[in-house]
Formats: structure tokens, sequence, C-alpha cells
């Protein structure tokens, strides 16, 4: 059986004998090991199913921990680990040689942040070493929100999930990473760019290179439902086009009624881009749970955390 609980104390104890556990953090539900042992490292590999090409990010407890695992820190990445962290925004940085290749799959750079969740912190500053975690999902699944979704998930496959409630921003970090000094970012995320811009100026796309996979976590197929999905502008047109079949509706804001469809879900109460993204993977797996023949996820506004939600739509759409 697998634990949830907010007993610190186990935690430790568990992170320290080289086992996992699951953290809670303002994006998704993490899973936990202790960044500097390898055999630990692997077990969250192998438990999520995940590829060794597909690197993990290390929680540090604050600023001052950063150069235990980085080093050439740039005036740049110091401002904007100072202005974002605690938060949604990880950085890849230079590694040290004490953080192993299976955790950054063989990268130079390591991807690291201070997660904001009290809970969490507190964890990580009374541990003798970071934690690497990537979301508590098997490998292209729905990232977790909530410890009941871990645990459906991992159930008795896991021992342990550190019991912080729902996440509050509920879609993974934004991920930068440096060129010439410039910030390029990587992976659309919950630290809105706009926000990020006003630091660091506007953000570069990635250089695509003949050998790089996508980038790790912008894979395309990723974040996806069992369920096939597709995504419109015209909710009412796309209803139309699946006529007879089980429909699930997904859109921003409450929409009229539409008798033929089997079930309507909107993600903001009240035209709201935040709370829609604190929403949305709950209600994704909520909608992949009945057995639906499709789910039609409506387009958000796109700006701010409108244009984060839509790529993650478009990715749980792609086949
Ligand atoms: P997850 O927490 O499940 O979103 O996984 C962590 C993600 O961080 C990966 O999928 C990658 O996209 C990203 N990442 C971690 N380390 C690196 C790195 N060194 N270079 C590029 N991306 C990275
Ligand atoms: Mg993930």
């Amino acid at each position: 059986m697998t634990e949830i609980s907010t007993n610190l104390e186990k935690a430790k104890v568990i992170l320290k004998s080289d086992e996992l556990v699951a953290i809670p953090t303002e994006t998704v539900y993490g899973l936990a090991a202790n960044a500097f042992s390898e055999n630990a490292v692997k077990k969250i590999f192998a438990l999520k199913n995940r590829p060794a090409f597909n690197p993990l990010i290390v929680h540090i407890a604050s600023i001052s921990d950063l150069d235990k695992i980085a080093k050439n820190v740039t005036p740049l990445a110091m401002k904007l680990a100072e202005a974002f962290w605690p938060g949604p925004l990880t950085l890849l940085l230079e590694k040290k040689s004490i953080i192993s290749d299976c955790v950054t799959a063989g990268n130079t750079t390591v991807a690291v942040r201070i997660p904001n969740h009290p809970l969490t912190l507190k964890l990580l500053s009374e541990l003798p070493f970071p934690l690497a975690a990537p979301s508590a999902n098997p490998f292209m699944s729905i990232s977790p929100t909530n410890p009941q979704h871990v645990k459906n998930y991992f159930d008795g496959k896991l021992k342990f999930i550190l019991d912080g409630g729902s996440c509050i921003d509920g879609i993974e970090s934004t991920i930068i990473g440096f060129k010439d000094n410039q910030a390029v970012l990587y992976r659309e995320g919950s630290c809105e760019i706009a926000e990020l811009e006003k630091i660091a100026g506007i953000l570069l796309k990635p250089e695509k290179t003949a050998t790089t996979i996508e980038a790790p976590g912008m894979l395309k197929k990723h974040y996806a439902p069992k369920t096939k999905l597709v995504v419109t502008t015209n909710i009412s047109e796309s209803i139309q086009e699946h006529f007879g079949k089980k429909i699930g509706v997904l859109s921003f804001i409450a929409l009229e009624t539409f008798p033929e469809v089997y079930i309507q879900k909107h993600l903001s109460s009240g035209n709201s881009l935040k709370e829609a993204a604190t929403n949305l993977y709950s209600t994704l797996i909520e909608l992949d749970s009945l057995h639906l023949d499709l789910i039609i996820a409506e387009y958000m506004p796109d700006s701010g955390l409108g244009n984060t939600i839509n790529d993650r739509l478009e990715r749980a759409s792609s086949s």
C-alpha cells in the first residue's frame, strides 16, 4: 500500500535510505530521490518507465545551495533565480561533477529550481542532499496535481506520498537555458514569459540540431490522456462532426449546454487563465476516467498562461 501522509520525518528516512517519495510542489507532484545517489535516481526512471535520455530537475532549498551542484552561474541566471525562486522557473546551468550523468541524461547542464511549497521547502532544508524529481506520473501520462492522482498511478509500487494538498499552479515549470548569455526558452510553463522577459529580455528559441531529439519534456506526444483528444476553436462544429460519439467537452469558461454531449467541464469559473491552469490536469484526468470516445477541448485565449495551456492541449491531442 502507498501511504499518503504529512509526516516529514518519515519522508526523510525513506529518502535517506535511497528510496523514492512523491513530493508536492506548486506546479505538479514530483517523484523524488536523493540527487547525489545514482542508485536512488535510477529507481525514478524504472518506476516511471522513463527513457534514460529524458533528464530530471534537481530541487534545492535555497540559492546558497546552488554552488553545490552548478558552476559558472552567470549574473543573468542569478538575476532570474533571485527574481523567481522559490517558484516555477527551472534554470539549465553548467553541472558540477557531483551530479551524475544519470540525472542530466548526459547533458553538461543540470536543471535546477527551488519549488514554492512550504512542506517541500522544509523537507529540502532538512535533508543533506538535493532532490532529483520529474513529475510523478508514468512516462507519457498526465502530470498529477494531487496526492490521489499519484496514488492511482503507482499504488503499491511507491512507499510514500508527502501530502501537500492540491498544486496551486497545476502546470510544470518554465525551463530556461542560456546561449551566449541570452535566455533560451526550452519549455513553456507556469512562470509567465512576459514576466521573464522583463528581466531577461526577449527569450530565444532553442536551436534544433540533427542529433537532438526534440528537447526532452517537449516530446510531441506528452501529457496525453488515453482518450482521444481534439482541440478546436469551434466547439459546436466539432460536436456535430463527431455526432453519435460519447463526448466530453473541455472549455475555458462555462458554455451553453450541448444536449448531445455526455459531460461538459470548464476550467475557470471567472475568466481566469491562472485558475484554468490550476484545474487543467485534474480535469483532464477526470475526463480520461470516464471511458469517453472523445474529448473536445477548446483553445484558450492566446495570451500568457493561455498559450501554455494550448501548448499542453496540442501535445495531448497529437497521436
Ligand atoms: P518533468 O519534471 O517530468 O517535466 O521532467 C523534467 C524536464 O526537465 C525534462 O523533461 C526536460 O525537459 C527538462 N530538463 C531537465 N534537465 C535538462 C537539461 N539538462 N537540458 C534540457 N532539458 C532538461
Ligand atoms: Mg513530466
